[in-house]
């Protein structure tokens, strides 16, 4: 018994359709270029959809904007989570971006002198791709975390979205970061709260604040956006050390914390009997733990040879120069500061969308027009449209 899947072809698979995504398609589209853009999430917007209730966005609603559509709303406001997802939506919309929703790619590899990427029983060919989507994809915990005894609650940040997800009793936050931070704050309302983990400097001024939302908020979007960037001297020189440095508590400070009567203890170094191991010899007897402790590096799906030791991406400015027609966009750090916000990426996109642009009027071959052929293997078949995909949101 054979396996009968579809096979579609097109110029350019733009994987990922968040605000890089989005963002990508909306220049690919204005430049005429065939594209498809592959999501795995079942609507446009989930990535912020499914954050944590209280989420609201640390940029005001002037610089949520993408290119060509500014965000809705009063400019000095904070948008929630669910704004900014509801916006994505209407912008794939209002550009009319053939986005495929529920398809995530397993493999991404070159056949033919095409990159060809499996996503279950379908199967894409393009001549260029862009990955767009942040570091933010998998969560990453210490492994001593499968050794916490069953009956604690444990969380990752990604998939904590309220308080009444823990149980009654003391909550550990591992990870001071800005989720850290924020999630603290809140479970602290209903729950005996520790934090452990070393700040990384934060912003010395309260972001909601007349002077800061209209003016040294502008201040720090010049610095992450022109002047932390590869085009000066200090941005290549700070971009090493910032890539992998958490970033500056943005909303909550320090006193913050422990004005709301938090507990900060040292570093969880392991587990003991089941329950969390300080640095210090200390054993806390907590019914709860949220690892705030950020993501993995590397994308294990994309089988190509362009990962450093560290498992980054090796690029320029988001464009793979050893696998050529590869491209990144939505990365941190990938031009400036801002690269991978919601201010950042559409000047990124369009850098990437120019080269893209520039590599397909060279390219020998005839771009295939969302070309879709049918590869008949077995009955369990799966059936794709052909043509320009509805946008799902
Ligand atoms: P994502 O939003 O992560 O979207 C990537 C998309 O790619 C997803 O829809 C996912 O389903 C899809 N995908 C992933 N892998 C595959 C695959 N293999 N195949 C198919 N699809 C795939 N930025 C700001 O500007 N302001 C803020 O206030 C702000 N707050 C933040 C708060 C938190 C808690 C976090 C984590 C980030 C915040 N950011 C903020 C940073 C950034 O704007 C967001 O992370 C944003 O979601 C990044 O958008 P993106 O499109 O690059 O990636």
């Amino acid at each position: 018994m054979g396996s009968r899947y579809h096979s579609t072809s097109v110029q350019t698979v733009v994987i990922g359709g968040g605000q890089a995504g989005v963002a990508v398609g909306h220049y690919l589209a204005k430049r005429g270029l065939p594209f498809l853009i592959l999501d795995a999430n079942q609507n446009i917007g989930d990535a912020w959809r499914q954050r944590w209730d209280s989420l609201r966005l640390f940029t005001p609603a002037r610089y949520a904007g993408l290119p060509g559509l500014r965000f809705p709303g009063r400019g000095d406001s904070f948008p929630t989570k669910d704004q900014v997802a509801d916006y994505l939506g209407e912008y794939a919309r209002r550009f009319q971006l053939p986005v495929r929703n529920g398809i995530r790619v397993d493999r991404l590899w070159r056949e033919n002198g095409r990159f060809t990427h499996s996503a279950g029983a379908h199967r894409f060919e393009a001549d260029n791709v862009v990955v767009a989507m942040a570091n933010y994809q998998a969560p990453r915990l210490p492994d001593f975390a499968r050794d916490l005894r069953p009956d604690i609650v444990q969380l990752h940040a990604q998939d904590y979205r309220r308080p009444s997800q823990l149980q009654a009793g003391g909550v550990l936050i591992v990870g001071l970061g800005n989720s850290g931070a924020d999630i603290a704050i809140e479970v602290a309302q209903s729950h005996p709260t520790l934090i452990s983990g070393k700040e990384s400097g934060h912003i010395p001024w309260r972001i909601e604040s007349f002077l800061a939302r209209n003016v040294l908020i502008r201040l720090v979007r010049f610095v992450g956006h022109h002047v932390l960037s590869l085009k000066t001297p200090i941005g290549k020189k700070l971009r090493p050390k910032m890539l992998h440095r958490a970033a500056p508590l943005i909303r909550v400070k320090p006193p913050d914390l422990i004005d709301t009567g938090i507990e900060f203890v040292q570093k969880v170094a392991g587990t003991k009997d089941g329950l969390p191991l300080l640095a210090d010899g200390q054993i806390r007897e907590v019914q709860n733990v949220i690892w705030c402790t950020g993501y993995q590096r590397g994308f294990p799906w994309i089988d190509l040879p362009i990962f450093d030791n560290q498992g980054d991406a090796i690029h320029e400015n988001g464009i793979v120069r050893d696998v050529p027609g590869l491209y990144f966009v939505g990365l941190h750090f990938l031009y400036s500061m801002t690269s991978a916000t919601l201010t950042g990426v559409g000047r990124d996109a369009l850098r990437v969308v120019n080269a893209l642009a520039a590599r397909a009027k060279y390219q020998k071959r005839k771009p295939a027009d969302l070309l879709s052929a049918e590869v008949h293997r077995s009955s369990e078949s799966v059936s794709l449209d052909s043509g320009r995909v509805p946008v799902s949101a």
